[in-house]
């Protein structure tokens, strides 16, 4: 089975509709406080790289949250649909928006530093804390 695959989604209300060219089978959860924020909990993405189209394009607001990543978000039902990197455009899309989970694996997860104490998955992973995150993709981008 390949390790990547060809995706589609969409947000609650239809108005956007998501296409991944490459979208990974793996699935990773980010527990930093700015995740959390943004949609309540940890969030669950997956990889799905610079490869994103998106229709519904005038209902899609971006929000700038770090000098290095946007966030963007249907500005009509609120669903959120892609934490994305500026250099590399690679998109974080949040598993929940596609159709079908059986390929999918939950096997990492990031900033579990910033992870608090009263819940833990009980799934294997590989997790990484916000240093290893930032040394991986360059460490000028810390803070
Ligand atoms: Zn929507
Ligand atoms: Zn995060």
């Amino acid at each position: 089975m390949s390790d990547v695959t060809e995706r589609e989604g969409h947000c609650l209300c239809n108005a956007i509709q998501i296409s991944a060219k490459n979208a990974s089978r793996h699935v990773g959860a980010c527990h930093c406080v700015m995740c959390r924020r943004w949609g309540g909990g940890p969030f669950m993405t997956i990889d799905c790289g610079p490869e994103v189209a998106i229709d519904g394009q005038e209902n899609l607001s971006i929000f700038d949250s770090s000098p290095w990543a946007e966030r963007g978000f249907c500005r009509q039902c609120g669903t959120h649909l892609f934490y994305r990197l500026k250099e590399s455009k690679q998109h974080f899309v949040p598993m929940g928006i596609f159709d079908g989970t059986e390929d999918l694996a939950f096997d990492h997860q990031v900033f579990i530093d910033e992870k608090p104490d009263f819940y833990e998955f009980v799934n294997k992973t590989k997790d990484m804390t916000g240093t290893e995150i930032f040394a991986m993709y360059g460490s000028s981008e810390a803070e």
